[in-house]
């Protein structure tokens, strides 16, 4: 048995202690710890990294406190788009959504695009009938509705501004006290295999189908038994034009750097030289895990069979 492990997160950016109440701080937490209690319960029952990282994916998308399934937030006509994708690092079988509505967790669907259906990525409509098609569970617009959301997007919606998740301001304010959304889970189980998942509402107020960084295999997701899996989480358009997640797996494949060299490069060096503010975590085959961000904060926690866990918010 190798070492098992599980890394997660809620999403990176201005994350301070001094804006946090200490109620949201501790339901950010608890929420945290819900995913990874799940999601190592099934790498602890000898499950697969796969269904470790559905686990803890499916936990984060029914809070409403993050950006992704019920709490996703809303587009410029004032609807949920959510994008999902996830990774099989034992065979580079991937799955992902794009711009889907009423799907309760696109995370599902994502994997359902992996194992039963002959593509990789499905988008809008068509991966909606195809959620339909394989019975995975809807729910009216209502579900997705919360009012800390939807005054986030009122604030904006008659503007050509976007934002970038759990925040109430203005773009001017955006660019000084970024917060980003998104949730994401990486796993290495007991057989040394690998899977990763992200899964996000996106963007409040884009439009014109707008889709980041999450759903592209290798941009926001990635996993590879031969070197590591990937989440990412932060301005997604950064993270694509860096194809951060696969990035990272290329510079441990082909310059032989360790996870932890290889995220720090990519997070402190190719995406700040392009203004990409986010971060990512990752696992590697020998069950090490690394989460790394060049913002003030991210939510995250990580589990491992070594007895090490943590969950933390800032820096
Ligand atoms: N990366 C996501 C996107 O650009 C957003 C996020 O991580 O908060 O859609």
């Amino acid at each position: 048995m190798s070492k098992f492990t599980l890394v997660i997160h809620g999403g990176a950016g201005t994350i301070l202690k001094e804006d946090m109440t200490p109620e949201l701080e501790k339901a950010y937490q608890e929420g945290l710890q819900q995913a990874l209690d799940a999601g190592y319960a099934v790498l602890e029952e000898e499950g697969s990294a796969v269904n470790a990282i559905k686990a803890a994916i499916v936990i984060l998308e029914d809070n409403v406190l993050f950006n992704a399934g019920r709490g996703s937030v809303f587009t410029k006509k004032g609807v949920q788009e959510m994008d999902a994708a996830i990774m099989d690092g034992s065979d580079l079988e991937a799955g992902s959504v794009a711009g889907v509505r009423n799907v309760r967790n696109p995370i599902e669907l994502a994997a359902e695009v992996m194992r039963n259906s002959n593509h990789v990525f499905l988008s809008g409509k068509g991966a909606n009938d195809f959620a339909i098609k394989q019975g995975i569970k809807l729910e009216p617009d209502e579900y997705f509705f919360s009012q800390f959301r939807y005054d986030q997007w009122k604030s904006i919606r008659d503007s050509d501004n976007y934002s970038l998740d759990h925040t109430h301001q203005r773009l001017e304010e955006l660019m000084k006290d970024k917060k980003f959304g998104t949730v994401g889970a990486v796993a290495c189980d007991q057989k040394g295999n690998i899977a990763a998942a992200t899964s996000t509402g996106g963007m409040t107020n884009k439009k014109y189908g707008r889709i980041g960084d999450s759903p592209l295999i290798g941009c926001g997701t990635y996993a590879n038994n031969k070197t590591c899996g990937i989440s990412c989480t932060g301005h997604g358009e950064m993270f694509i034009r860096t194809v951060a997640a696969y990035d990272v797996s290329c510079l441990m494949e082909y310059k032989g750097h360790s996870l932890q060299e290889a995220m720090h490069i990519v997070v402190h060096d190719k995406l700040l030289k392009i203004g990409g503010e986010g971060g990512m975590i990752g696992v590697d085959a020998e069950g090490n895990a690394a989460l790394v961000f060049n913002s003030a904060g991210m939510y995250r926690g990580m589990k491992s069979s070594d007895g090490s866990s943590h969950i933390a918010l800032y820096r």
